[in-house]
């Protein structure tokens, strides 16, 4: 967006920030995705606030995997993540991971056992949380708080040595058992695992928690802003209480509003178990709030950009509506996508006057939206083509400027033409509708002198391709399923995919991957990865028209 707008809450610290100096004027962020899911619509905001920011201000941006769970963890996440941040218009400056550092997380946190700032503990989890007290009572500390450091050092030599098994101890941090703020109560900084990672292999069997990795890293990129959702507030004391202790670079962070959208989940836990429990075709059905399904189903980067500048950057939860994810994505299209003609729910049309076997040519510009309309294509006509159901009507009320017998319309790009007759089949069913055409009327030369008030779209039918068309509705029938008691998935629209075959103008058979089409008058479509040159497939993208009625 070019229009200038006020300063998000951010931009405001960086500028403050640049204004006194601090860090040199040098402004780096990252995003630090964990690779255990494919990125969604949230991640998207938070890469645009990353990056925007870099971008604005002259700074650097880090693409940093934060890999610290080998369980969860794998490369084919890495792969779609960095191939959905370039496509949204990003490059990084560096390509990190978490897991590169992990000789050096390793090196702080003996650097704190040798200070007596950490400590090995063999308690279960459940002696643990119960140590830990509760948010009115402090905690109380057990016999392992008191070990000796040369203790302390051995236990977690031994520990990355292999010597105990999973869950069998780990290192704390000792901070302050009584803190009003639960996470300063001696939080686990590491525990063992002996799991294969994606990326060191076998190498490791101790991992570091978020909370002893993610700020480490921050300070060991040297990174100025980093900044997180709102649930990691209470976790600032502890990044701070690292930083202080092991005396590392001082990022900051700071926190925003995640982004959360009406009837969909954005949990990537959620999301994996819709993919696993087969309610969406994969990680990247159109359905989906991926990047990757949103890429598919024919949003366009900068109308994912778009909305994320219009939703801004905010300090408190909310739920925006994802009728403006829709406007942006409309918004875009209507100046950028070609136009063409498809019939999803056809019936012939007849025009008894027009020679049976001859056929013409028209013309139709691809963008009436551009100055020399981008080009156009060829379009053909006959004297038999398809036309919309819902166009004719048997008994067609006042003000219907459509067909019915009797009345006028133009056939886009061709003729006027007038209908005489219909014809019915034994269950009642119009099955053709005839017509007569003016031949003085054709569009771009019309000298007939006639006025029409409708005009609709039509397919000839000699040169009709067929295509399947997957239409599209909510993935949920509730506007905030996550916050919906029991299963979310008993809130899934049955509904959310219709596939119907539709007869489409013969040059879609030559439609560009990736480009939005406006089926004249049906909304905006894209072709679907699964297409063939035997079998076309599109997906709509969205209607025209914001067409969901609350219910
Ligand atoms: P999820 O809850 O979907 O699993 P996550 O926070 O675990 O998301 P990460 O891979 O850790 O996913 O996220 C990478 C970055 O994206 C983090 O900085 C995180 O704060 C940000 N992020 C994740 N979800 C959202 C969201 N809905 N809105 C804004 N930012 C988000
Ligand atoms: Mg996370």
């Amino acid at each position: 967006m070019t229009e200038e707008r006020a300063l998000n809450f951010i931009e405001e610290i960086v500028e403050n920030d640049l204004q006194t100096g601090k860090n040199n004027g040098r402004i780096h962020t990252r995003f630090p995705p964990e690779p255990n899911g494919y990125l969604h619509i949230g991640h998207a905001k938070s890469i645009c606030l990353n990056f925007g920011l870099a971008q604005r201000y002259n700074g650097k941006t880090n693409l940093r995997f934060d890999d610290t769970n080998p369980v969860t963890e794998d490369t084919e996440y890495v792969e779609s993540i960095k191939e959905d941040v370039r496509w949204l218009g990003f490059e990084w400056a560096n390509e990190l991971y978490a897991s590169d550092y992990f000789d050096v997380l390793y090196a702080f946190a003996l650097n704190l056992v040798k200070q007596g700032l950490a400590y090995v503990d063999d308690s279960t989890p459940e002696e643990i949380a119960a140590q830990k007290g509760t948010p009115t009572e402090p905690g109380t500390p057990n016999q392992y708080r008191s070990r000796s450091i040369e203790e302390n050092v051995q236990l977690f030599e031994e520990m990355k040595a292999g010597k105990y098994p999973d869950g069998a101890k780990v290192l704390r941090a000792k901070v302050d058992l009584a803190s009003p703020n639960m996470h300063l109560r001696d939080p686990l900084m590491y525990r063992i695992r002996h799991a294969h990672h994606h990326r060191t292999g076998d190498k490791w069997c101790i991992y570091p928690m978020y909370d002893f990795a993610h700020g480490q890293s921050d300070a060991i990129e040297e990174i100025t802003h980093s900044i997180c959702t709102l649930e990691f507030i209470p976790h600032r004391p502890l990044y701070e209480w690292f930083i202080d202790k092991l005396e590392i670079f001082p990022s900051r962070q700071y926190e925003f509003a995640r982004l959360n959208l009406t009837y969909t989940v954005m949990s990537k836990r959620k999301l994996l178990q819709l993919v696993n429990e087969g309610h969406v075709e994969d990680w990247d059905d159109p359905r989906m709030p991926t990047i990757s399904g949103l890429r598919r189903r024919g949003y366009t980067p900068a109308s994912i950009r778009e909305f994320c500048e219009r939703i801004g950057v905010a300090k408190r939860e909310n739920l925006i509506d994802v009728g403006l994810l829709e406007f942006c994505i409309r918004e875009d299209l209507n100046k950028t996508a070609w136009r063409r003609m498809a019939v999803l729910d056809p019936i012939k049309l007849v025009i008894t006057n027009y020679p049976e076997g001859q056929t013409e040519t028209l013309h139709g510009e691809n963008n009436p939206e551009v100055e020399g309309g981008e080009g156009g294509r060829d379009i053909p006509f006959s004297n038999e083509l398809y036309i919309e159901r819902e166009d004719f009507m048997e008994v067609p009320p006042k003000k219907f400027f459509r067909l019915g017998v009797g009345l006028m319309v133009r056939l886009k790009h061709a003729y006027i033409v007038k209908c005489e007759s219909f014809v019915k089949d034994a269950d009642g069913n119009v099955t053709e509708v005839h017509c007569t055409y003016i031949p003085e009327s054709k569009s771009g030369n019309d000298t007939s002198g006639i006025n029409v008030k409708g005009t609709i779209h039509w397919v000839s039918v000699p040169g009709a391709k067929t295509a399947e068309v997957r239409l599209y509705d909510r993935l949920f029938k509730s506007e905030n399923p996550a916050a919906e008691e029991g299963d979310f998935k008993d809130d899934l629209n049955p509904n959310s995919l219709q596939i119907i075959n539709a007869f489409v103008e013969p040059d879609l058979a030559e439609a560009l991957p990736g480009k939005g089409y406006q089926f004249i008058r049906k909304g905006y479509f894209t072709l679907d990865e699964l297409s063939t040159d035997e079998k076309l497939v599109f997906n709509r993208t969205v209607t025209l028209k914001d067409g969901w009625v609350k219910k």
